[in-house]
């Protein structure tokens, strides 16, 4: 496969001003697929200059015409869906199902996207005085600054670009260098299906540089990254420094309660799958599990059987459940998780290891008892670890969920309805889910409080960030 990815810039897709590149690997072989271009200053000069004359046209684009380009490019995401997929699997490593599903996902998320842009309404202020009216008018923000990570390639980017395009804000993507070719073919599909190619840059190069050149740039209003915590943090320092809009979607670590009146074998099923998902490689994935002691042996029985069962290989292979990490620092990154819970006294119930010595693979691996000083406890795992606690009562779990600074995501499992809106009211997380998987929906809330972040992109409220209010009051002359 040649990857060989350009910039988008002012309408032409192009190589970056200064002729870099950097190289695009395969993490289930670490061959070279390709290389993508670099952009240089210069070339972000240019692409400033495009979305600001794209933004003039496209928010004068009516609601109901952009709606219809949204749509046509949802339609192209699903014609090209074969040809994406395995673009992605091939240089992000998830299995072919898991890049089909994100492809197709794509497509909803730009559909729902494009119905609730045409919904931006205003609202007429009943006045104090005769012959006065009050309109309050929302104005789509201006030029937005997009910055998203190689775990979803496309769904990280899909979410921003959708959001902001349908309100009439032009975009410079800066996508993941790592995966870079399937985030490109979504920016296509955008371009192709109509969106002018003066309001959708798409850049790549050094991250830091190209968010500290643009993030601070007047023509630049609103700032949307996904990321890590630090990284977040550091973008939302000069975001505020500049006084620009930002949206937040950082790094979690979400707790998974199991109550010992659970139905366990749908505990066991949906959490097994939800942490071994992207190899878990996932900001919402279920990190810490806190098992009630009536149920632990079962439970920790029922999820080793889950991991070791678990087919991991190449993503092209059909039979492949969970593929290899996305690069080599991940996998450093868990013989380093390992070892410390290994240290701090954690008992290893299968995995542990890197696979063979070709290619990011690392084994599913289950810890329980692990005790609070581990790292693993502490940190995002952002990979296929599991990490197993007892709780013996209610208050005892719901104090441990609520521990850490994040609060992105959290899961519980219990038949009982007073214990489901107990956790539900009490734990601290932007989203949590109750005996199911269901979040991340396009109509639904996705996002974070605490240090994961702030802001919405999902459901009505992703649209709200794209939006500034406009009060207008006249009165008869
Ligand atoms: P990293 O922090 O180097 O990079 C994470 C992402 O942020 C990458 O896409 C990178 O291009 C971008 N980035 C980094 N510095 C930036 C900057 N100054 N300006 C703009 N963008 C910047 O880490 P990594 O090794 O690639 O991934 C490891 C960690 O990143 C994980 O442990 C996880 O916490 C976090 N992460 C989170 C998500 C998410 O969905 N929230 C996705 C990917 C990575």
């Amino acid at each position: 496969m040649d990857l060989d990815v350009s910039l988008h810039i002012a309408g032409r897709w192009r190589p970056g001003g200064g002729g870099e590149t950097l190289a695009v690997l395969n993490p289930a072989t670490g061959e070279a697929i390709g290389r993508v271009a670099v952009a240089t200053r210069a070339d972000l000069d240019e692409a400033l200059e495009a979305v600001e004359r794209g933004f003039a046209a496209w928010r004068r684009v009516s609601a109901f015409d952009r709606s219809k380009v949204l749509r046509r490019a949802a339609a192209l995401m699903r014609e090209r869906v074969e040809d994406i997929a395995r673009t992605m699997t091939v240089e992000q490593g998830k299995p072919l199902a898991e890049s089909r599903v994100e492809t197709g996902v794509a497509a909803d998320i730009i559909e729902w996207f494009a119905e609730e842009g045409r919904r931006a309404y205003g609202r007429v202020i009943p006045a104090r005085a005769e012959g006065v009216l009050q309109i309050v008018t929302r104005e789509p923000v201006g030029p937005v600054a997009a910055f998203t990570p190689w775990n979803f390639p496309i769904n990280q980017a899909v979410r921003k670009l959708s959001a902001a395009l349908c309100t009439g804000c032009p975009v410079i993507l800066k996508g993941p260098e790592d995966t870079p070719a399937s985030c490109a073919e979504l920016v296509r599909a955008f371009l192709d299906a109509g969106v002018p190619g003066d309001a959708l840059a798409l850049v790549y190069g050094d991250p830091a540089e190209i968010s500290g050149y643009l993030i601070p740039h007047p023509v630049i209003r609103k700032i949307t990254f996904t990321g890590s915590t630090a990284v977040g943090k550091q973008l939302a320092a000069l975001a505020g420094q500049h006084m620009k809009r930002a949206t937040m979607e950082l790094g979690g670590h979400a707790p998974a309660i199991v109550f010992d009146d659970a139905d366990i074998d749908t505990a066991v099923r949906v959490l097994s799958a939800n942490k071994y998902r992207n190899a878990g490689q996932v900001c919402v994935a279920p990190t810490r599990f806190l098992v009630q002691e009536g149920v632990y042996d079962r439970f920790i029985d029922g999820f080793v059987a889950a991991s070791k069962a678990l087919k991991v290989g190449d993503g092209l292979d059909p039979e492949t459940q969970m593929g290899p990490l996305v690069h080599g620092r991940r996998v450093e990154a868990m013989e380093a998780f390992v070892a410390d819970a290994e240290a701090k006294g954690a008992r290893l119930l299968t995995g542990g290891s890197r696979i063979g010595n070709r290619g990011h693979f690392f084994e599913p691996t289950v810890f329980a008892d692990v005790p609070l000083e581990a790292r693993i406890m502490n940190e995002e795992p952002f990979g296929p670890i599991a990490a197993i606690r007892r709780f013996s009562d209610d208050a005892e779990a719901l104090t441990e969920a609520n521990r850490l600074p994040y609060g992105l995501a959290a899961y519980a499992y219990t038949r009982s309805g007073t214990r489901a809106n107990r956790f539900g009211a009490g734990i601290e997380a932007g989203m949590i889910s109750i005996n199911h998987h269901g979040i991340a929906l396009p109509e639904t809330p996705f996002g974070g409080v605490k240090d994961s972040g702030y802001g919405s992109e999902g459901g009505s409220e992703a649209i709200e960030a794209y939006l500034t209010t406009k009060f207008v009051t006249q009165a008869n002359a």
